[in-house]
């Protein structure tokens, strides 16, 4: 079977499995705190950064409250999503250079966002795709377990599985297919015991077909 043609069946088996594919990182219509919620999430779970960003920004309502704190208090205040000393150095350096560099927006370029410090290609695809609906594919580590047992990538490299997907789905379904992923790797397709008894993409799956 042709990778395309594999890749438009689990397409649509995921629509039928995930109807709603939405980012599971609160959006209260505030680009910027969309974007810092993004830098928070590294490696820390969605929920736990929507509980922490529920009251984080009471004290900190926008970038200029962020680029003018001591990152040590910011860190305290960001310290239950881990890596708390950098992502408090991100998140005060990056308010900085949006006020002096952006005029205050969250721009929507790649090379900008890539360029700001805890901006990384997985984040800058997520902030490209929820605010501004460009499309690109948020390879995280569920997206990057899922696909690689679908068989759609060889490879572990976030950037290789990317352009590996990107060959095989349409542009228009890569926003959505990388929440599907995410959904399905948490639901289904778990890093320790994937369900491939109940799982509806078995008979294309290359990990459930192995010998
Ligand atoms: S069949 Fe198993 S390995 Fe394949 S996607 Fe489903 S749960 Fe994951």
């Amino acid at each position: 079977m042709q990778k395309q043609e594999k890749a438009q069946i689990i397409l649509s088996e995921l629509e039928k499995l995930y109807p709603v594919a939405a980012c599971s990182l609160d959006f209260d219509g505030d680009p910027f705190h969309f974007l810092v919620r993004s830098i928070l999430s590294a490696q820390c779970t969605d929920k736990r950064v929507n509980l922490l960003t529920a009251t984080l920004f009471d004290k900190y309502p926008g970038m200029r409250e962020f680029a003018e704190t001591d990152t040590t208090e910011l860190g305290e205040d960001i310290k239950s999503c881990g890596l708390y000393r950098a992502k408090s150095k991100a998140i005060k350096a990056t308010s900085a250079i949006l006020l002096e560099e952006f005029e205050g927006r969250v721009p929507s370029d790649s090379r900008d966002l890539e360029h700001l410090p805890g901006v990384g290609r997985k984040v800058a695809n997520l902030v490209r795709g929820e605010l501004f609906g460009i499309p690109g594919i948020v390879v995280d580590t569920h997206c990057a377990r899922v696909a690689k047992r679908l068989g759609l990538t060889d490879s572990d490299h976030p950037l290789q599985v990317e352009k590996d997907l990107a060959a095989c789905i349409p542009e228009d379904k890569w926003i959505t297919l990388g929440h599907r992923f995410v959904a399905h790797g948490r639901a289904v397709c778990t890093a320790r015991k994937p369900l491939c008894e109940s799982c509806p993409l078995s008979e294309v799956c290359r990990y459930a077909k192995r010998p």
